[in-house]
């Protein structure tokens, strides 16, 4: 097997080499193309199993391919001639989501296993791995006024459910490509991320989409109420979307960070119900609340301790909720208005729930 590796010989990025990210079609994926191809990259490829009229973004000049990435031969396609590959393919949600289809989540195993044996076959020098805050033990979760969790907090291991444990596995076999084969892998994990372009609707979006979406319709139709999934007084953090690419690009790029999981997340922490209120003050409107104490709510808190980036990266991603949260808000009421005036919007082909 390791015979068939042909390694690049250059290790600087070069505009012209060839970029590979999988789960583009959706929404971080989406951004990072972007991101590379605002960046002067010539030859990148995005992937996803999503049909090309169902991606989030298409970007001008990106190569975009439906194929999908649990199927062995597929990564094979997907990874060749590639200098990098950013793995951004998993089929995930928010906390309705991850709570439900645990078995979905779980299965995200195979693209990870798939795609890294493809790109080590391939020769690609780097490979990103986006996993998840949820790969952390829940045990130190139970409380809204977190410690922030720092790296190794993930052992010993007591991760969420089906897509923590997923991401968890992942983790691993990304660092034994490296101790066991020399190639170089990068794991980045996220603490939920946010920003236009995102899910909006439709049953896999995370809370401040939810909240945008729902505080959208409550003005459109008058009715002034908003349903909050738990008590609100759950905490979390949330990074908004560019810092998110400018970290992973951070991330794939230092030599300090091989094999080794860090964190990529905003350390602003902010209760779900204050979030409400913020959301409430961008669009100038006062709901009445109700509360949805068997809605999926995930862990009581959750934030990010930045000690370790800082420290390497001398950067933390800093886009302030509230100014993330003004251009999400503004995004998705347009997107509601579009939907309304029968556009297109991004989430309208979006498969919602599978039903099992
Ligand atoms: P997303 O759902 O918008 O995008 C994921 C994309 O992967 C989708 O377009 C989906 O069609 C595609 N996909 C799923 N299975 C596939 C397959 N077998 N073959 C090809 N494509 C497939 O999600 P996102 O928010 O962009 O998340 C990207 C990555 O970041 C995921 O690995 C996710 O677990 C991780 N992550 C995201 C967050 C967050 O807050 N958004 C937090 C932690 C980790």
């Amino acid at each position: 097997m390791e015979q068939k590796r042909v390694v690049h010989p250059s290790p600087e990025m070069k505009k012209d080499d060839l970029i590979v990210i999988t789960g583009a079609g959706g929404f971080i994926g989406g951004a990072l193309a972007r991101y590379f191809s605002d960046r002067g990259f010539t030859r990148i490829r995005a992937v996803d199993k999503k049909p090309l009229y169902d991606w989030y973004q298409r970007v001008p000049g990106v190569e975009s391919l439906c194929l999908d990435v649990s199927n062995e031969e597929n990564c094979v396609k997907a990874c060749e001639g590639a200098v990098e590959v950013y793995n951004l393919a998993a089929d995930m949600g928010g906390m309705g989501f991850i709570e439900r289809f645990r078995i979905e989540c779980l299965r995200s195993v195979l693209i990870n296993t798939h795609m890294l044996e493809a790109a080590y076959d391939a020769g690609a020098e780097r490979y990103f791995f986006s996993s998840s805050a949820c790969a952390y033990n829940t045990d130190l979760q139970k409380d809204p006024k977190v410690r922030a969790l720092k790296e190794s907090d993930a052992y010993p291991a007591m991760a969420e459910r089906g897509y923590g444990w997923e991401k968890l596995v992942s983790e691993m076999f990304c660092q034994e490509y490296w101790a066991e084969r020399g190639m170089k892998t990068f794991i980045a994990r996220f603490h939920n991320v946010y920003g236009p372009n995102g899910t909006w609707d439709g049953g896999r979006e995370k809370a401040p989409a939810a909240i945008s979406r729902k505080v959208v319709e409550a003005k459109d139709s008058g009715k002034l109420e908003i349903t909050i999934w738990g008590d609100g007084a759950q905490t979390r953090s949330f990074m908004y979307i560019d810092d998110c690419t400018k970290g992973i690009d951070m991330i794939t790029h230092c030599d300090d960070l091989i094999a080794t999981p860090i964190n990529l997340g905003s350390s602003e922490l902010i209760a779900i119900g204050d979030l409400v209120t913020m959301v409430e003050e961008i669009a100038g409107v006062k709901l009445q609340r109700h509360y949805d104490l068997s809605a999926p709510k995930g862990v009581a808190g959750r934030n990010s301790d930045n000690t370790m980036i800082q420290k390497i990266l001398h950067w933390q991603p800093s886009t302030t909720l509230r100014e993330g949260m003004r251009k999400t808000y503004v995004w998705i009421e347009q997107q509601f208005a579009d939907r309304k005036a029968g556009k297109r919007s991004v989430s309208e082909n979006v498969t919602a729930f599978r039903a099992s």
